[in-house]
């Protein structure tokens, strides 16, 4: 017997007919002897439908509000999935957020899981019952309804396993596994049978939305085995345990596993970042520190930098990215601290997108960035900004030209599926 946390994404969990078939799945491991925890996600469209009220209702909404209306998506399918299942004979019980409870932090909208108690859950899964928990949602220390950012039903689900010490954290979804890169976006996407921690985070970071970044990090910190699958299965399929999903494996298991490995595991795209341009900024020691200071006082995330060589010997322009969300905010406060950076001109542009190949082959290998340069300069796509890690390289480039650059470079590093 193991015990087993099962999530189910928002695709999987749209409409009665979709929820019966997860109950379907759910009771099976249930029956193979397994003890079940479910989280689950809000139907399809629901999230974004709630924060669509909270935009109408006020452009300066309070965020401790928000988290009550779109935390109640994920009650909803809470409630049918234990309903189904207790139709199918299983025994099942709901436990909202705030019944656990789930402790988080106080940041409203985008609240970390500070811990979890489990004796009810424990409790409710010894007596033989299938514990559902809707994802996404937790409460502060003073009692208030909180949520963990879009995409957090995944990190639910990994502290959930991580708090009740599952064997396996199962993410079912609509795509039986993680690809080379989005099967959506290039059709000869391979699936990869694992990948490591450390290349998921990366690829979550980068824009593989698959699984949220976080849930990356404390499965990797919580040591949580996380098994990326489909929940568009037959009803004769063969048991999760079997099923050819994607595993997520340290560096060590890895190498036992792979020998053959590529030395790109995958590409990822991302539309969500903005490029600002300052022009003409003294070219002094400590210029930067009063751009990039103040951004990092408003909680602004920068992500790329170049400074370029200005005109003349005594200024140079500097460009960067910023979460396209954030973009109104940056200007605000380049604008507000206008005197103290000296810049002559402020523009920006949000019709860009980040590529980024991944793989921890990098390490041990050169050549692959200048492989990508090729690559997109054959097809005359142009590089705006470039920054690397250990195991990553990104450029930016014009937004028109996603698909495109995603698909050379699939194919440049050999990735195509026969
Ligand atoms: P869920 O609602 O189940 O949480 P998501 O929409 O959040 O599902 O995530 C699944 C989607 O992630 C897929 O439909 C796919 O389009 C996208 N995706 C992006 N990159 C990848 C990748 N490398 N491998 C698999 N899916 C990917
Ligand atoms: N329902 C939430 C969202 O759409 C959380 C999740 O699905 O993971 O972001
Ligand atoms: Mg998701």
């Amino acid at each position: 017997m193991a015990r087993i946390v099962m999530k189910f994404g928002g695709t999987s969990m749209a409409g009665t007919e979709r929820i019966r078939r997860v109950a379907r799945i759910v009771q099976r491991q249930q029956a193979a002897g397994h003890e079940v925890a479910v989280v689950v996600s809000a139907m399809a469209g629901e999230t974004d439908r709630l924060v669509n009220f909270c935009r109408e209702a006020s452009a300066l909404y309070d965020p401790a509000e928000y988290d009550v209306v779109v935390a109640s998506g994920e009650q909803v399918t809470s409630g049918l999935l234990a309903m189904h299942l207790q139709a199918l004979g299983c025994k099942a019980r709901s436990w909202l957020g705030w019944q656990l409870p789930i402790h988080t932090d106080d940041a409203h909208s985008k609240a970390r899981i500070e811990s979890i108690d489990s004796d009810a859950l424990l409790a409710s899964m010894a007596a033989g019952e299938v514990a559902v928990i809707p994802g996404f949602q937790g409460l502060t220390a003073d009692n208030r309804i909180t949520t963990l950012g879009r995409g957090g039903s995944d990190t639910s689900a990994v502290a959930v396993a991580a708090a009740i010490k599952a064997d396996r954290c199962d993410i079912y979804t609509d795509v039986d596994g993680v690809y080379t890169t989005d099967p959506r976006i290039v059709a000869k996407a391979k699936k990869l049978k694992n990948v490591t921690y450390e290349e998921m985070l990366e690829l979550a970071s980068v824009g593989s939305k698959v699984l949220q970044t976080r849930s990356v990090s404390l499965a990797m910190k919580e040591n949580v085995r996380v098994q990326v699958l489909s929940s568009f299965i037959d009803e004769d399929a063969p048991a999760a345990d079997t099923l050819p999903g994607t595993m997520i494996v340290s560096d060590e298991e890895l190498e036992g596993l792979d020998m053959e490995r590529q030395l790109i595991t995958g590409i990822a795209a991302d539309k969500n970042d903005a490029k600002v341009i300052l022009t003409a900024v003294p070219d002094r020691p400590g210029a930067v520190a009063t751009i990039f200071g103040p951004l990092a006082e408003a909680n602004i995330n920068v992500d790329m930098i170049i400074q370029n060589v200005g005109r003349a010997d005594t200024d140079t322009d500097v460009t960067f990215t910023v979460p396209q969300a954030d973009l109104d905010r940056t200007k605000a406060v380049l604008e507000a601290n206008r005197a103290t950076i000296g810049y002559e001109k402020l523009s920006t542009d949000p019709k860009v997108s980040k590529i980024s190949v991944v793989g921890v082959g990098m390490r041990s290998h050169a050549g692959v960035a200048s492989t990508m340069f090729k690559a997109l300069a054959d097809r005359g796509i142009n590089i705006q900004a470039i920054s690397t890690s250990e195991i990553k390289v990104s450029v930016l480039i014009d937004s028109d030209e996603t698909e495109l650059a995603v698909r050379v470079l699939h194919t440049a590093y050999g990735l195509d599926a026969a």
